[in-house]
């Protein structure tokens, strides 16, 4: 079932005469296709969560609408909109087995939805093979590891069959390994069910690893909405830039002038198609070629060896960071000079910003 948001806004008032309220989800518009991950992303208090809780019907919005299909669902019930909900603590009942917890749903159903014993049953029994705990049914929740926790937690979303899946941050509880085992099988049930899910999280490398599509947001507003590595390698704004990849784009102040883009006084690209104006450089770490002769010097913080490849660390009087990071081939050579450490840029990987604005300038090497 595709989703479709138009114009959706949520103030939440503010509680004083001084306190200006919040607008945490600012005029959505939006069309999640049908049968897709959608990772929906950003970082703390942007409003993920305020606009999970608007699709599930847990909070109404001040305008706008949601459409679920064809059906205009903003002012429907939560619980008659088909929705499977999985937070980031199980929420389960601790009192129920992991079975009884999985058929709880079903047996609330009234009316025409009311099943037999038998039809529960076999509902549950996917659900709980679809997520891969069948040999766990009899135990309490306290009984097991808290990714298996999770599943019981995703079975109970998915035995009502839900139209939509939300599921906000259900990873966080999880420690790292068992975060990318459980984001992979998220990946799978939704691909083996076809649901519609949207995912909420803040860390950005989760989004992007198992997202049909991303949605970047930041105080309410939708910043950018693209395939992951369509959005990584074209950030339309300084902050989606920032947002994506790890270690992060290293970004320095700059400007253009001439047909020249300049890093202090170091022309590091010659650039066409750009009018002169201040910018920032945002250099991602595998655009950093060491070059004793190259234009950018750099002040040689340390080498940290990863295996595989090298990270370079240094510092810039023209980038407010701490630390930047040059990730370079392990055979890769570096040598500074008086503490210095020079590169050329690869181009396609340098994205440069209005200073300003902080919106993408798009040039072309010369
Ligand atoms: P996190 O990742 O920390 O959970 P989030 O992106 O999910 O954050 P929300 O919980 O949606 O963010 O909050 C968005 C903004 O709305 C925040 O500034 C928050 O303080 C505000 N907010 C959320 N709920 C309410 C509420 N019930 N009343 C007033 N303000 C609220």
């Amino acid at each position: 079932m595709k989703v479709v948001l138009e114009n959706l806004t949520k103030k939440f008032p503010g509680r004083t005469r001084k306190d200006p309220g919040v607008t945490a989800v600012n005029n959505f518009n939006i069309e999640i296709p049908d049968g897709k991950l959608i990772g929906l992303l950003g970082p703390s208090g942007c409003g993920k969560s305020t606009a999970l809780n608007l699709l599930s019907g847990l909070l109404a919005p001040t305008s706008g609408k949601i459409y679920f299909g064809d059906e205009d669902v903003t002012d429907l019930q939560p619980e008659k909109r088909g929705i499977g909900l999985v937070f980031q603590n199980y929420a389960l009942y601790p009192h129920l087995t992991v079975i009884e917890n999985i058929l709880f749903p079903l047996e609330n159903l009234k009316g025409e939805e009311k099943l037999s014993r038998d039809q529960m049953m076999k509902r549950a029994m996917e659900a709980a093979k679809l997520v891969q705990i069948e040999m766990l049914l009899n135990r309490k929740p306290k009984e097991l590891s808290g990714g298996q926790q999770q599943r019981v937690a995703i079975a109970r979303a998915l035995v009502k069959m839900p139209r939509l899946l939300l599921l906000d941050e259900p990873l966080s509880n999880l420690d790292a390994r068992l975060r990318l085992q459980t984001r992979e099988e998220i990946s799978r049930i939704q691909k083996e069910t076809g649901i519609t899910t949207i995912f909420v999280t803040h860390d950005q490398e989760e989004a992007m690893s198992i997202s049909d599509q991303i949605i970047v947001m930041k105080d309410g507003v939708i910043q950018q909405i693209g395939a992951p590595q369509e959005v990584y390698d074209d950030p339309k704004n300084l902050f989606v830039a920032e947002f994506l990849g790890t270690p992060q784009i290293n970004t320095f102040e700059g400007e253009v002038k001439d047909g020249k883009l300049y890093i202090g006084n170091e022309a590091v690209l010659n650039v066409r198609n750009v009018n002169d104006q201040k910018v920032y450089v945002a250099v991602r770490p595998e655009a950093f070629i060491p070059d004793p002769e190259g234009p950018l010097s750099c002040a040689f913080k340390a080498l940290e060896v990863m295996g595989r490849d090298t990270s370079v660390v240094f510092t810039s009087k023209f980038s407010e960071r701490k630390a930047l990071r040059a990730i370079i081939g392990a055979d890769v050579k570096v040598e500074p000079k008086d503490g210095v450490v020079r590169f050329r840029l690869r181009s396609p990987k340098t994205e440069i910003f209005n200073r300003e604005t902080s919106e993408r300038v798009y040039y072309e090497e010369a």
